[in-house]
Formats: C-alpha cells, sequence, structure tokens
C-alpha cells in the first residue's frame, strides 16, 4: 500500500450516497483544485492576526502585513528558480496570469493545439496586436518539437507557450529541449505550470524557461491566488494588468506615471493570505523533497493504470514517446457515457472525479470526443494513497457489473439508479 505522502485537509471527509447511506469521500480531482496542506491551513491561521493594509498603512500591523507578503513573493520566486531579471506577480490564478502575460507579449504567440483553453484563448484575444499560431501535435514528442520548430523557423514569433504537463493526460513535454528550441529561433518560451507544478516544480535559471504561471488551488494552497514570474523587461513594457492604487508612482489631473513590475501590476488590495499560502505550499513541497512527490506519485499511477488496462480501459496518451507523466489519468469506458460514469462514483460510491472535455475542446477531439461526450479524470497528489485508487478501481467494477441500472439523467445534471 501507498500511504498519502502529506496531511492535507478534509481527508475523511463524509459524504451522502444515494439511498440514505453515506461513506468517506475519495477526493480524486487533484488536478481541478487540489486540498489544502494542513501546515498551509496552519501558516494562513497563524498569520490572520497580522491582518491589515498592506504597501499603505503606517501601523505596525500593516508593516508586517507588508512583510510577509513581499516575503512570500521572494519564497515563491526562490521556489520556481527565479533569476535576477524576473518579477513575481501575483494574479488571481493560472488564467489571470496568461491574461496578463498575453498583453505584454510583442509579437505572435506559436502555441499546440494540446492546450487548455487558459494557454490559447488569452493569446486569440481580440485585444491583442499581434496573432496566435496554433501547430497540430504529432503522436510522439519528437516530431512535435520538430513541427514547432519549422512554424517558428517559417515567421519570427515572440513566443511559445506550451503547457508544462496536460491536465488531460498528465504527460510532461522535455521543457529544457522546449526553452532552447525557442531560444534558437529568437523566441521566448513560457510555460502553463498550472498541473506542473504541483508534482515536479519548475526551475526558470537551469531549463531556461522565460515565463512561468501557475495557480495556487492546485499545489495545496486555497483558491484566490496564482503567479506569473519571468522577465521583467516586457513586464515593465506592458500595460498595467490592473490600473489603480498601488500601479502608479505619480498621478496628476492629466496624467499616470506608472509603477515598474511588480507594483504595475498589482493594483488594488492583493490576496495576501493566499500569496502566503501559496508560499507556505511551495516551501512545505520543496522541504519535503520534489524526487519523493515524484515517486509517490509515479506508484499511484502506475496502479491506477495497470488497474484500468486490466479491465480494458485504456488512458488516454497524447505521446509514445513522453519521458514523464504527472498524476492526472483520463480514460472513457467502454460503453458508457463519461458524465454517467462520474456520476455513478459519485452517488454511489462517494468518489469524486471528473469528467467532461477539461476545458481543453481541441485535445478531445484529438480523441474523437466533441461535445457532449468527454472523457474521465482521476487525479491525485501528495495527500492521496493507493486505498484512494482501490475504492476507484472498485467502484469501476461495481459499475460494469451492475451496468444497466445505471441513467444519467441530463437534466440538471442528477443522476439516479
Ligand atoms: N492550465 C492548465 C493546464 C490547467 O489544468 C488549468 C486548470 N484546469 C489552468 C491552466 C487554469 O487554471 P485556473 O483555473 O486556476 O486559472
Amino acid at each position: 500500500t501507498v500511504a498519502p505522502l502529506l496531511p492535507t485537509v478534509g481527508a475523511g471527509w463524509v459524504v451522502p450516497l444515494v439511498g440514505g447511506r453515506q461513506a468517506r469521500s475519495v477526493h480524486l480531482d487533484v488536478a481541478a483544485s487540489a486540498p489544502a496542506l494542513q501546515r498551509v491551513a496552519d501558516h494562513v491561521a497563524a498569520a490572520l492576526p497580522a491582518y491589515a493594509s498592506v504597501h499603505r498603512g503606517a501601523g505596525y500591523l500593516s508593516q508586517l502585513s507588508t512583510a510577509l507578503y513581499e516575503r512570500a513573493r521572494e519564497t515563491v520566486g526562490t521556489s520556481v528558480g527565479a533569476r535576477a531579471d524576473d518579477v513575481v506577480v501575483f494574479t488571481r490564478n493560472t488564467t489571470d496570469a496568461l491574461n496578463l502575460l498575453s498583453s505584454a507579449v510583442p509579437g505572435d504567440v506559436v502555441v499546440l493545439d494540446v492546450e487548455h483553453h487558459a494557454n490559447l484563448l488569452p493569446w486569440r484575444s481580440p485585444s491583442r496586436a499581434h496573432g496566435a499560431r496554433v501547430v497540430r501535435v504529432a503522436s510522439t514528442l519528437v516530431e512535435t518539437e520538430a513541427l514547432l520548430a519549422a512554424e517558428l523557423a517559417r515567421s519570427p514569433a515572440a513566443l511559445l507557450a506550451v503547457t508544462g504537463a496536460s491536465n488531460v493526460t498528465g504527460e510532461v513535454p522535455d521543457l529544457r529541449r522546449l526553452a532552447d528550441l525557442a531560444h534558437g529561433h529568437r523566441a521566448r518560451l513560457a510555460v502553463d505550470a498550472a498541473q506542473l507544478l504541483p508534482h515536479r516544480g519548475v526551475d526558470l535559471a537551469a531549463t531556461g524557461i522565460d515565463y512561468v504561471a501557475f495557480s495556487g488551488h492546485k499545489v495545496y494552497a486555497p483558491y484566490g491566488v496564482g503567479a506569473l514570474v519571468g522577465r521583467r523587461d516586457w513586464l515593465d513594457a506592458a500595460e498595467p494588468h490592473l490600473a489603480g492604487g498601488g500601479a502608479v508612482r505619480e498621478v496628476t489631473t492629466t496624467s499616470t506615471t506608472w509603477a515598474p513590475s511588480p507594483e504595475r501590476h498589482e493594483g488594488g488590495t492583493p490576496a495576501v493570505l493566499g500569496a502566503l499560502a501559496l508560499a507556505e505550499a511551495l516551501r512545505t513541497l520543496a522541504e519535503t523533497g520534489l524526487d519523493r512527490v515524484r515517486e509517490h506519485e509515479a506508484a499511484l499511477r502506475d496502479r491506477l493504470v495497470a488497474g484500468l488496462e486490466g479491465r480494458g480501459i485504456e488512458p488516454l496518451r497524447l505521446w509514445s514517446d513522453a519521458p514523464d507523466a504527472v498524476g492526472v489519468v483520463s480514460f472513457v469506458v467502454p460503453g458508457w457515457r463519461s458524465a454517467q460514469v462520474a456520476a455513478y462514483l459519485s452517488a454511489e460510491h462517494g468518489v469524486g472525479v471528473r469528467d467532461g472535455r477539461f476545458c481543453a475542446h481541441p485535445l478531445l477531439a484529438r480523441f474523437g470526443l466533441g461535445r457532449g461526450d468527454g472523457a474521465v479524470r482521476a487525479s491525485f497528489g501528495v495527500g492521496s494513497g493507493s486505498a484512494d485508487v482501490d475504492r476507484l478501481l472498485s467502484a469501476l467494477d461495481q459499475l460494469l457489473a451492475e451496468g444497466p441500472r445505471w441513467t444519467y439523467a441530463s437534466d440538471g445534471g442528477s443522476c439516479r439508479p
């Protein structure tokens, strides 16, 4: 058996099932939002008494809040290997971070067609003066890299923007190679690390990645905070992401002098507790050791993939040569609608998974899954153990055995036996 690596809040929560039964809930939707680490919850509780205005107040508590917030910024920067010219901008989430970056990129962006919408739609924003060029992935990573290289060579681009780990298949590309590839064509590399950071970490200095975006709620901190970390020059030349108090040096009735980054993009009062939580989560993962995190997850992933394959269920995979995959596994149960499977797992067994198209419609379309026809996704992390995977597998066994008793009613999304 594999025990959870770190304690998280909410473990052991008892949830209602159909027929008035109850069960300990199994959270296998960690990729959507990970339960907070217990240490993060304790850290936030300890910081609450210092609750006062940041960057504005003269009082002692205000100075303390400001110091804690700025220390969190430093910790976040250090945790992702920020270089001397990198800036840490706190944002609401990955989506917000990539929208901020999209307004700062001085040229075309090249992306793959397998991105989460957060790393596709901001580049297509009507307010951008430059293009978003979408390259179709090939069935191997090596071929895919060649297609990206050909696209960058065909016409100059300012940025290559890739996902660090797929939110559908969990697969991880070779980011150092992609950084070299981008730089070889005078472009920069941005990584959507929403799914990568909780599992593998990111090291900007070691890999050469220029920008990284991520969310606190996927890395065992609560909702509401994320960050964009990367090269200062584009961020200082960009229009402010959130114009307002704190983002300026000087304002007259007719003119504004904007502050440099990160203040330039953080107008208004920031999510201080979120920033502290994010920093504590990253510190905890680093102290635990990312190698241990990887090992833990690999054991769970292997167990789940073997269990699914043993039941005739093939996990979705993009590349035959992906060097690594995180704890995200999506699949279709032959003969079953995915929405029905997910509803059954929750209502009958208290097993929480995700179903649908995972905000990655073009990627699901590559697997032949279109509107109204998604996949089931199970995802786990440091708070998961082999008992969680086993509960899912035995629930699937019962689904396959009970079968037709189940119908999924799409009116209101309820499910009835
Ligand atoms: N990118 C990827 C790969 C994701 O999995 C997600 C979350 N599903 C996002 C971006 C967006 O994250 P958020 O909703 O926190 O902005």
